[in-house]
């Protein structure tokens, strides 16, 4: 249940943050493209608003040119009124005016009475006479007269020779004599002219004028090259006395305007730059959340480690205050780990008699002392107030900058281990009595063969004894009384002898005690000497010691090593019933390793000339209980490994040339014998 749910839960905030990401990319998009848009929108705006501009400029510039036209042509009739001095002047007029086609002075009824065409380009009525428009111009003088003032006729056009033509207009101006009216002065405007003379260069030169009917029919254009496909237009009204026209000004620009200028790449890059940083933000919060799940995990097998460690864990601060303990830890003590973070010394686990004593060895821990590596051992208390031996392995706690933020400690509960070993220790010792009394069951035969000596010597000597005391009749004569106190002394010194053989055998049996002691190779030897003697003597063995001359003494448990040598002896004998009698040789060996100079061990051999060992036995030789011989208890190489392993020694053994076996030890001299050794062989160095 909880496992379905912590696998929903990831699955849930993950679509969350997917989709949140996916709403804010789209967001940001939506924005991006409204900003090109608006971008786009507002460019075109710009454009269209100068051509609005242009158009009302252009108009403008129509409006004004034309009105001081007017000025100019009243100019003329203010001069001289005969029409070649007329001539004269207006010629003179339209060389300034290009836009002007041609000048008439007429009279009331419109009789031409002088006119004048324009110098630059040829009579634009040859092709179809002027009285062709005629009607135009009555038209526009009657307006005039209405008005009271110039007016315009609508334009037409007027195809000339050249296979073009023109489209013109006619501007009539009453003339006025006494409040009447005298004549007219008729001019005809190039509405082509109009557009390339009187509107300003800067129009002109990007865009295309035109000037159209109302309703849209062009009339006149001129302008520069197209650029671009889409078009933009302006119409603006060309209001003239009798005569309107629209004023069209047709803007290009290249399409597909994507970046119609500055503002909108800016637009557009910034939105590309923002559009990479959150990219990147969702790739770094990806990086990010990926870490984040990989932290976790670790912390979770982390945790899941610790948790399931036997060992227990603590972490103190350079001031000795815990500042992390493991659930181990906790179970060990018995108390939760509240209870335990933050605290110093004294700590709740310490036996209160041991507080002194921990606190000293905290202080030197914390002054920077390194504890040895293997660890030591000490006694922890638990909450309900048991005691427990532990084993503590401490380190300096190294942070990530290298430098050490206090103490890491590692305690292992050995109470068990201490059982273990107690019982281990107990059943060896066990062991070594049962081999001491199997040694002592055979020592019994031997002493009951070796006592029948004393015994019967005893016995003679006393029946001897008691002859003279039967012979005396109750008055020993001197030489009885002499004889009798040689018997009884006698008697006295076998029984002296039979009490020496039990007390070795009774010595050898009470000697428990397991302290280690320097002992001399000879005292060893001594002390199994007569239960060797006996055991030879019974078996017809010839016994051999070579002991080196001035050996130190070994470090070892006494009876413990008497009790290997004389194992390996009884064995060495044994092994040599078989053989002929006068082969029966058992050398006992002593010799300093690995010289005499350097003596740091004492190697012991025992070497027999009996029939050796079989490979078949050689594989379970010290296996205990394997045995090849009757009354056997298979007990005494098992118990002699031991013995020697436990002194830091090795029992190895080897084929004895030309026959037998040797089996051999080392025991370690004592350090103060080393030094006092050195010494020794300085000072016959020096000397
Ligand atoms: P036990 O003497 O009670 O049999 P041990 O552990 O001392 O028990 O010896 C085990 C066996 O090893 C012996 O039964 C014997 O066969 C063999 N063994 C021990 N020492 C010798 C030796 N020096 N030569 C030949 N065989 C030996």
């Amino acid at each position: 249940m909880t496992g379905a749910l912590a696998a929903r839960w990831p699955a849930l905030t993950w679509n969350r943050r997917w989709s949140l990401w996916g709403a804010l990319v789209a967001l940001v998009g939506a924005l991006l493209a409204t900003l090109v848009w608006l971008a786009g929108r507002y460019e075109i705006s710009q454009f269209q608003s100068r051509l609005d501009r242009d158009a009302a400029e252009a108009v403008t510039d129509i409006r004004t040119a034309l009105t001081r036209n007017i000025q100019g042509l009243q100019a003329l009739q203010t001069g001289p009124a005969t029409p070649v001095l007329w001539s004269l002047a207006a010629d003179a007029l339209l060389r300034q005016h290009r836009e002007l086609v041609r000048l008439e002075w007429r009279d009331a009824d419109l009789t031409v009475r002088a006119h004048s065409a324009s110098p630059y380009r040829s009579d634009v009525f040859d092709r179809l006479g002027r009285a062709s428009a005629s009607q135009d111009v009555a038209l526009a003088c009657t307006a005039a007269r209405k008005f009271n003032g110039p007016a315009y006729s609508a334009s037409y056009f007027v195809p000339m020779y050249d296979g073009l033509g023109l489209e013109v207009m006619e501007l009539c101006m009453p003339l006025g004599a006494g409040g009447g009216v005298s004549g007219y002065l008729v001019a005809t405007y190039s509405l082509h002219h109009i557009l390339t003379e009187l509107i300003g260069k800067q129009v002109t030169r990007s865009q295309e004028v035109s000037l159209t009917e109302a309703d849209g029919t062009r009339l006149a254009m001129h302008g520069g090259a197209r650029r671009g496909s889409r078009v933009f237009t302006a119409n603006h009204l060309l209001d003239l006395p009798g005569n309107t026209m629209v004023l069209r000004v047709d803007g290009w620009r290249t399409a597909p305007d994507l970046f119609p200028n500055l503002l909108t790449a800016l637009v557009t890059a910034l939105s590309i730059a923002l559009v990479s940083v959150l990219t990147l933000l969702a790739r770094d919060t990806r990086r990010r959340l990926r870490a984040e799940r990989e932290l976790a995990e670790a912390l979770a097998f982390r945790k899941a480690m610790e948790d399931s460690l036997v060992t227990g864990l603590r972490a103190r601060d350079l001031q000795g205050r815990i500042t992390y303990v493991n659930p181990a830890f906790c179970d060990m003590v018995g108390f939760a780990a509240e209870e335990l973070l933050g605290r110093s010394a004294p700590m709740p686990y310490w036996p209160p008699e041991m507080a002194d004593e921990y606190r000293q060895r905290q202080a030197i821990r914390l002054a920077g002392n390194a504890p040895p590596r293997e660890g030591f051992e000490s006694v922890f208390m638990r909450k309900d107030g048991t005691r427990f031996p532990v084993l503590i392995i401490e380190a300096p706690l190294i942070d990530v900058l290298g430098k050490q933020a206090g103490w890491m400690s590692a305690f292992l509960d050995i109470s068990e281990q201490r059982r273990v070993e107690e019982l281990s220790r107990a059943s060896q010792e066990r062991l070594q009595a049962s081999a001491r009394l199997a040694t002592v069951g055979e020592m019994a035969s031997l002493l009951s063969h070796e006592l029948n000596q004393p015994l019967a010597a005893i016995a003679s000597y006393a029946t001897g004894s008691l002859n003279l005391l039967s012979d005396a009749h109750g008055v020993p004569t001197a030489q009885a009384l002499s004889d009798l106190r040689m018997a009884v002394e006698r008697i006295a010194g076998q029984a002296d002898r039979a009490g020496k053989v039990i007390n070795s055998v009774h010595d050898f049996v009470r000697r428990r005690d397991q302290s280690r002691e320097a002992v001399s190779a000879q005292a060893l030897f001594d002390a199994i000497g007569p239960l060797v003697s006996l055991q030879a003597r019974k078996l017809g063995v010839r016994l051999e010691r070579e002991i080196e001359a001035d050996l130190p003494p070994v470090w070892c448990d006494r009876t413990m090593v008497e009790q290997v040598l004389l194992n390996l002896v009884r064995n060495g004998m044994q092994a040599m019933e078989a053989v002929a009698p006068q082969e029966r040789l058992l050398r006992l060996a002593v010799r300093a390793v690995p010289s005499r100079a350097q003596c740091r061990s004492l190697m012991f051999s025992v070497v027999d000339h009996g029939t050796g060992i079989p490979d078949e036995v050689a594989r379970q030789l010290f296996t205990p209980f394997f045995t090849t011989k009757g009354e056997g208890m298979g007990l005494g190489l098992s118990l002699c490994r031991t013995v020697v392993e436990q002194h830091g020694g090795q029992l190895e053994y080897q084929p004895n040339r030309p026959r037998g076996t040797e089996f051999r030890f080392s025991l370690a001299v004592p350090p103060q014998q080393l030094a006092a050794g050195s010494e020794v062989d300085a000072a016959s160095r020096s000397g």
